[in-house]
């Protein structure tokens, strides 16, 4: 038998006859609540892609030799809808999120899908549950699209059953009054990610052994790992996000670095975002755009010599989140914040971004209607 594809043209429908009723702006909380409706995909390896269902909310059931609680057959996507002026419904590069989506799958032998076709289906789960989007800056609708093994089998192999769905939260602003700029530690005795690892793909199981190690930076007095790679001490990522450094030489001229994607760097949507924005806007002669390698060395030999402008992580939960301090070795640096909160150029790219997000300013085909 030949395996079906996604066809988001089968869509079957089943509206909720108790909606929820909907908190006010000020009491969201990231990923507490969820909307009235999820969307659903089941997958065999004999039939391939079955009918999508977008259907109340619910539990899902499954037997507890299901592979992915054994085996973390499990990845997922994180992207966010926004609510423009004109009511109109945006979500921002959902396709770069398809396409990792389908990579991240790939790597974990679980089926892959036509990215189009998945996002068809959540502009319609989108307009379903429309009224959950709320209105505001900052304010947006978190989706989490989740691919799951769902074989009933303790037999480590190729899942040949699994469950794609869709499920979204209304989220406020992660900075409610401003910029909280952030101390991060930088952490050598944990490894994130490494080469030929799977650092690179948007697994669950790449979550779970990072917490340790933020707990532990928590009780130092910072709030974030900024995670480093080798003898070398290379700098890759910050907690779960990218991130980017300012530097300035003897003449005066910037420099915007952040880690290559060698596969040991999530490629993050607001990274490449901010690359290609700072490209687009910063002026050539003043400012050089870099994704390189670079170390903590350099970040405390520059810190030193006061060429350390600013830094910032990078991602769509926070889209920037400034940092001010940096401890390692026993040492703490600061880190410039312009006007207390964060750097310039960090505040430029929130900008930059955010007037994309909500449509006030059209950017190639950034933001999706
Ligand atoms: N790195 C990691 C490890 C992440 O989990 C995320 C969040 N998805 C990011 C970077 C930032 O990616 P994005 O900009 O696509 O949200």
């Amino acid at each position: 038998m030949v395996q079906a594809p996604l066809e988001a043209s089968k869509i079957q429908i089943s509206k909720t006859s108790t909606p929820k009723e909907k908190l006010p702006n000020d009491k969201l909380v990231f990923g507490q609540t969820f909307t009235d409706h999820m969307l659903e995909i089941e997958w065999t390896k004999e039939a391939g892609w079955g009918t999508p269902k977008i259907s109340p909310y619910h539990n899902l059931s499954l037997d507890p030799s299901t592979i992915v609680f054994h085996y973390a057959f499990e990845l997922f996507e994180g992207m966010k809808a926004y609510r423009d002026s004109n009511d109109k419904i945006r979500t921002f590069r959902p396709t770069k999120n398809m396409i990792r989506m389908n990579q991240s799958a790939e790597r974990i032998a679980l089926p892959t899908f036509d990215n189009e076709e998945l996002l068809k289906l959540i502009d319609q789960f989108l307009l379903i549950d429309e009224s959950f989007v709320p209105k505001g800056n900052g304010y947006s609708l978190y989706l989490r699209p989740t691919l799951i093994g769902t074989t009933p089998s303790l037999g480590v192999g190729s899942p040949d059953r699994a469950l794609l769905y869709v499920i979204a939260s209304p989220v406020g602003p992660y900075y409610s009054s401003g910029f909280k700029p952030v101390a991060l530690e930088a952490t050598d005795y944990a490894v994130r990610a490494w080469p030929g690892g799977v650092g690179n793909r948007k697994l669950g199981a790449n979550y779970a052994p990072c917490v340790l190690p933020q707990q532990k930076a928590a009780s130092k007095g910072y709030a974030q790992n900024l995670w480093l790679f080798g003898e070398e001490g290379y700098i890759t990522e910050v907690g779960t996000m990218n991130v980017f450094f300012v530097f300035k030489d003897e003449s005066g001229k910037k420099e915007l670095v952040t880690a290559p994607l060698d596969g040991t760097i999530l490629e993050g949507v607001t990274r490449d975002s901010v690359l290609t924005l700072a490209k687009e806007k910063l002026p050539s002669d003043e400012w050089t755009i870099s994704e390189r390698k670079f170390t903590i060395h350099e970040v405390f030999d520059k810190a030193a010599k006061g060429q350390l402008v600013e830094a910032f992580g990078s991602g769509t939960a926070a889209v920037v989140s400034p940092i001010n301090r940096i401890g390692w070795n026993g040492k703490d640096i600061d880190v410039p914040v312009a006007d207390g909160a964060s750097g310039e150029l960090t505040k430029d790219v929130a900008e930059w971004i955010r007037r994309i997000q909500y449509g006030e300013e059209e950017f190639k085909d950034w933001s999706r209607v």
